[in-house]
């Protein structure tokens, strides 16, 4: 099993594309095209020719660049359905090879009903889109926070070492919010610090590790006792609780 080559780059205010290249194939694979330039010049930096574009859903943001991306590298498009110029349609379940590893397909609705996670077990790499961020979540514009909980459930089912590459650089507004609801969580104080080191010297804060966010993003803790004591909702199921998270980020 090759160890595939990760290359993040920023793109727009606060995005991130993610090139993967396997150098014994010379396959590349890029996760979502906002910005056309952005990616060929990545694309160019490293020396790479894209093989694959895997798009995780429907907003600008991710997609606008699609067309002339393809129109200069001639990769093979993989996205939900309803995105016009993808080559195959893919939906949550589904399973296909990005140079002889595995990329399992995640439907993770919520942010927008068509978002779509890829998942490569092999390379324990986990591109979750607008769905998890670095100590956050995506905002509930189409689904509800039902259906966020049981996106994000499925993600936390994934294995702990699991690099969970959310598409955004919004990680210093969201340690801001988590603290606000986990106040006394040491592990969290920490890593806001850490956080505000890196953003101080430009460096990014994703990828994460799922194990890290399984014990600092409140996103992923509505199970947590000292989260519940402070929302005043002990008896409440998982679902209200991460409901009223969503609800009080919103707001913050
Ligand atoms: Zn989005
Ligand atoms: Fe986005």
């Amino acid at each position: 099993m090759t160890t595939l080559d990760v290359f993040q780059f920023p793109y727009m205010s606060d995005n991130y594309g993610v090139l993967l290249h396997n150098k014994d194939t010379s396959e590349t694979a890029m996760i979502d095209a906002g910005d056309a330039s952005a990616a060929l010049s990545a694309l160019k930096q490293r020396g790479w020719s894209l093989t694959h574009l895997l798009l995780t859903h429907h907003h600008a943001d991710h997609i606008a660049g699609m067309h002339e991306i393809k129109s200069k590298t001639n990769c093979k498009i993989y996205g939900p359905e309803g995105i016009d110029g993808v080559d195959e349609v893919v939906g949550g379940g589904d399973r296909f090879d990005f140079a002889g590893n595995e990329v399992q397909v995640l439907h993770t609705p919520g942010h927008t009903m068509d978002m779509l996670n890829f998942y490569l077990p092999d390379q324990s790499l986990a591109f979750t889109g607008d769905t998890l961020f670095t100590l956050g979540c995506g905002r509930l514009f189409e689904g509800d926070a039902a259906t966020m909980w049981n996106s994000l459930s499925k993600l936390i089912s994934l294995p702990s070492d699991t690099w969970i590459y959310g598409s955004h650089e919004y990680t210093q507004a969201n340690a801001k919010f988590a603290l606000s609801v986990d106040p006394n969580n040491k592990l969290l104080q920490q890593r806001a610090e850490q956080i505000d080191t890196l953003r101080a010297d430009n460096k990014p804060t994703v990828p994460s590790k799922l194990s890290d966010e399984l014990k600092t993003n409140p996103f992923l803790r509505p199970d947590d006792a000292d989260i519940r004591a402070l929302l005043n909702m002990q008896d409440a199921t998982d679902e209200a609780v991460f409901a009223e998270i969503r609800k009080r980020k919103d707001n913050f």
